[in-house]
């Protein structure tokens, strides 16, 4: 391979093939860890950082945060599983999610978890009779509120707006009653999420502003006490060229100087800041293979072995506009870019375009190409058994070693899920002849 090869802490892009494989997420634990402890270093001690799972629920880039000190936001079952193999310990992991089953609220009264984020008055009481039945006395919950104001700013804005999420800050207001008479559900404070992919801090810094005082009003309103908020997050992070990575010392600044004033009148109580994308994207290369180099009425195309499949983001399915992730060729170096290629994956739809019109070194058959800034939202948020290729791989390097952290879908591993009908068995189990018995 030539010079100006791709290296995570000296392991080269082709030893990672060599070994696993492509297509390959990787992720480098040294970036995961600065994203971290850069944001953790700067905030403010009353706040604690949740990783979101929903970004990456990998257990072992969740053990990674947990160990540095980050707590866990989860939404299923497996999550929560996931964290607590993950060993985030329970007291610093909180449930959330407007359709949590009876299995998931049973979970989280027995899980003694720091909150269970209640949506609804209903999902509330629903907890207390599940609480009552397991005889446990005392359930923390958040109070998830629909705000009634609306934020810009966000990929996808969630405040003043019919929503499934949370209760409505008017619901809210008249419910002091029915809160006043939980027994074994104890409300802690509440749980405010505003919206995804915020790319400024004045946006975010308002955000958390506005939250905190509707809490305060809504704690007054209520009556209930305000031992924890969780302010919500969704930090972004740049991908496409005409956006600009968040101002992260203005940012905390900002947050710092809100949270400060916050505290004075309300000494004590707990903050939680809950992210996926920011602490988990800039960590993870998406690593595909070239496999075929072709001309299409003048335009260059590189065909490579993964796309939509795995990385619906870079992609950009459901999206009006195709933008692309950052991507670069990770056998030959980011110098001389010689050429623009349409780089698209192996999927029988003409929307797989991991990248259009990338400017690349000659490509060849068997390079390497990374799309950059790929560790969240990836493979689990990607339909991964379309076209029945499965999920591919997930390596984290730490302190220059690769470690195999998922291994690649295996085609037994999809096909043992299904069930083959023998139809040419018993005509007395087909459903005409059911039918007409039925109609004797
Ligand atoms: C998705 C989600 C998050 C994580 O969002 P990011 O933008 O990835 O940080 C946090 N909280 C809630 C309620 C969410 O739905």
């Amino acid at each position: 391979m030539s010079d100006g090869e791709w290296r995570v802490q000296g392991v080269s892009a082709s030893e990672l093939a060599r070994e696993f494989g492509t297509p390959l997420f990787v992720y480098d634990s040294e970036v995961l860890k600065a994203s971290y402890a850069g944001l953790r270093e700067r905030l403010h001690p009353a706040v604690d950082v949740l990783l979101s799972l929903k970004a990456n629920p990998n257990v072992s880039v969740c053990s990674y945060l947990g160990s540095l000190g980050a707590g866990a936001e989860v939404s299923s079952l497996t999550e929560l599983n996931t964290a607590q193999w993950a060993g985030i310990p329970p007291e610093r992991t909180i449930f959330l999610g407007p359709g949590k089953t009876r299995r998931e609220l049973e979970a989280c009264v027995s899980g003694d978890l720091h909150a269970t984020v209640c949506e609804s008055l209903e999902e509330l009481l629903v907890l207390e009779r599940i609480a009552r039945e397991a005889g446990v006395d005392d359930v923390p919950v958040l109070l998830r509120i629909n705000p009634d104001f609306h934020t810009k700013g966000s990929g996808l804005a969630m405040g003043g707006k019919p929503r499934q999420f949370g209760t409505d800050v008017e619901v809210l207001r008249g419910a002091s009653g029915m809160l006043a008479g939980l027994r074994r559900v104890r409300v802690l404070g509440f749980h405010v999420y505003m919206g995804t992919r915020f790319l400024k801090h004045e946006d975010l810094v308002h955000n958390t502003e506005q939250i905190l005082r509707i809490v305060s009003e809504l704690a007054v309103e209520t009556g209930t006490s305000l031992e924890t908020v969780d302010f919500g997050g969704g930090f972004g992070i740049a991908y496409f060229d005409n956006e600009k990575d968040l101002d992260i010392d203005l940012l905390v600044a900002g947050i710092n100087d809100v949270v400060r004033s916050f505290l004075r009148d309300h000494p004590g109580c707990r903050l939680i800041t809950e992210l996926g994308r920011y602490l988990t994207a800039l960590c993870g290369t998406y690593m595909v293979s070239a496999l075929y180099v072709k001309q299409s009425m003048g335009e260059h195309f590189v065909v490579t072995d993964g796309g939509t499949n795995h990385h619906m983001a870079a992609v950009g399915v459901g999206s009006f506009v195709k933008r692309n992730f950052p991507m670069r060729s990770l056998s030959r170096g980011r110098d001389g870019g010689s050429r623009e290629y349409t780089v698209t994956g192996p999927l029988c739809t003409p929307n797989d375009v991991l990248g259009r019109r990338v400017l690349l070194p000659a490509v060849e058959p068997g390079d390497l190409l990374g799309v950059e800034r790929s560790g969240a939202y990836g493979p689990t948020a990607s339909p991964g058994l379309f076209l029945s290729h499965g999920y591919p791989s997930e390596v984290l390097v730490h302190n220059g070693v690769p470690h195999l952290v998922r291994t690649r879908d295996r085609s037994t591993d999809l096909l043992v899920k299904q069930r083959l009908i023998d139809f040419t068995a018993d005509p007395e189990q087909t459903y005409e002849y059911r039918e007409q018995e039925l109609r004797k």
